[in-house]
């Protein structure tokens, strides 16, 4: 950690954001290119993350397994012929042990095949759906253009597969999906997001149907930040994922597949962050309050350390994640830079005064200098500090979604929709035709983010040819 500044967003954002990645300690580039590697203070986010998701998968009934790394050539191939467009770029072993192999392994892009595998042989009847798991994992999938956390070679993520007897189960399931992500976005990462479907267009190539959360980050680009797919019968078909149903006639399962990975940690960064360093939502943030003692003599130390002693075992004993910074080699003034640039929501400072009036200074990390700082008593410390870590989660919610709201623009016309994207989202009726997507994108490289599920009723005039359109859908550039 140095004391230079970082490139403020508005000169320029992408390297604001390359930047805070690294000096905030989150992620570091490996020595493949393309790989990362994700430091301590990112992974414990990332633990954070997973730990939120997976109790609300859990208790939408869905149990977590391990399956292989190394997947037969043979697999993608199958699912090559079966689903149009799947191609991922990938990574394949040919020797091992010093021998050539017969048949080439490949590095998982996706476990979709082993697991529709692995499902026809375990799925026989009827009884034995619907089967509800997921992975915790990582992927490979050779990108030649990548960026810590947003595009990795490499990758860790979740993906749930599931199998159901029946069209409206599994379709119910990928809607269930698509809403245990879009409230664990919102309330554990204060990243406000429209879950939605995608165009056809921008569909994943073996789905039926793919869902998506959206966000806006701060430069206005969109990120996709997690999808559920309605496979309907096409990867039953191609891994031969049949049961007898309860008239005894051979069916193939309907199957969902939902994820969400790494990247949502460049979401966080990219809706919170500021021109000092990250700001990460209290409920995830890996330290929730950092406690700086002040102190110059000797006696002010004995003093001043009692309490912070004391101050952390309250807060700790409150479930608070507290960390007491007593670095002696650096000023208080470096540590409240450095823990401003790792986004620690609060900082509790304790001084020599302090300790004679009985009080501690709280600054807020969301907001900055004098507004964001109080006096409080070190009586009943820790039943405020919950308090406000409660309102730093609920103003940066608050905050990232009026910003989100007002880069929303709904143009007049096609020549208004052009300009709005270059600096924003633009909402408007479309009427479900490929030409006039890809013109935009032609046009502008905007496009369609999703069709939102919370939609007026109605029809209204394409935006890009005017004819009767019954959606209405966002278009912007994204990540
Ligand atoms: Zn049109």
């Amino acid at each position: 950690m140095s004391d230079e500044k970082l490139t403020p967003r508005n000169v320029d954002f992408s390297e604001w954001y390359n930047q805070i990645v690294q000096r905030a300690e989150m992620a570091d580039y490996a020595p493949v290119r393309g790989c990362m590697v994700v430091r301590p203070y990112g992974w414990a986010l990332w633990e954070n993350i997973q730990q939120a998701l997976d109790k609300r998968f859990k208790e939408t009934g869905h149990v977590n397994a391990a399956f292989p790394l190394l997947i037969p050539m043979s697999f993608l191939e199958k699912e090559k012929e079966h689903v149009e467009g799947f191609s991922p770029e990938l990574a394949v072993v040919t020797i091992g042990g010093g021998e050539k192999l017969e048949e080439p392994l490949v590095v998982r892009p996706t476990s979709e095949t082993i697991i529709g595998y692995m499902y026809s042989k375990w799925i026989k009847s009827y009884r034995d759906l619907p089967v509800l798991i997921n992975q915790w994992g990582n992927v490979v999938r050779w990108e030649l253009r990548t960026r810590l956390f947003l595009r990795t070679l490499e990758f860790y993520w979740q993906e749930g597969h599931t199998a159901h007897a029946t069209e409206p189960e599994a379709r119910e399931e990928t809607m269930r999906m698509l809403q245990v992500y879009s409230d664990f976005a919102v309330n554990e990462a204060a990243v406000p997001v429209i879950p939605g479907i995608k165009s056809q267009t921008e569909k994943f190539a073996g789905a039926h149907m793919s869902t998506t959360i959206e966000a806006m980050m701060q430069d206005t680009r969109a990120l996709q930040s997690g999808t559920s797919h309605f496979l309907a019968q096409n990867f039953a078909r191609a891994f031969n994922i049949q049961f007898l149903d309860e008239n005894n006639t051979l069916q193939y399962a309907w199957t969902t597949s939902w994820g969400l990975s790494t990247r949502f940690i460049g979401a966080i960064i990219m809706t919170h962050g500021d021109d000092q360093g990250l700001i990460l939502p209290p409920r995830l943030a890996p330290i929730q309050a950092v406690i700086i003692p002040i102190f110059k003599s000797d006696l002010e130390t004995i003093a001043v350390m009692e309490a912070v002693d004391r101050i952390q075992s309250e807060l700790k004993a409150a479930g608070i994640r507290v960390k007491v910074d007593d670095r002696t080699e650096v000023t208080p003034g470096f540590k409240f830079n450095d823990w401003e640039m790792r986004g620690v929501p609060l900082r509790i400072e304790v001084g020599p005064k302090d300790i004679e009036k009985g009080t501690v200074a709280l600054a807020r990390r969301d907001k900055p200098g004098r507004e964001g700082k109080s006096f409080v008593p070190q009586t009943g410390l820790a039943a405020r500090v919950a308090e406000l870590l409660k309102d730093i989660q609920k103003s940066m919610l608050e905050r990232a979604t009026t910003f989100r709201d007002s880069h929303i623009f709904e143009p007049n016309d096609y020549a208004e929709l052009t300009n709005i994207v270059q600096n924003g989202w633009t909402y408007s009726w479309w009427c479900d035709s490929v030409d006039c997507e890809s013109k935009v994108k032609e046009d502008t490289k905007a496009t369609i983010r999703c069709i939102p599920l919370e939609q007026e009723e109605g029809h209204g005039k394409c935006i890009v040819c005017g004819k009767d359109a019954k959606h209405k859908v966002y278009f912007a550039r994204a990540y």
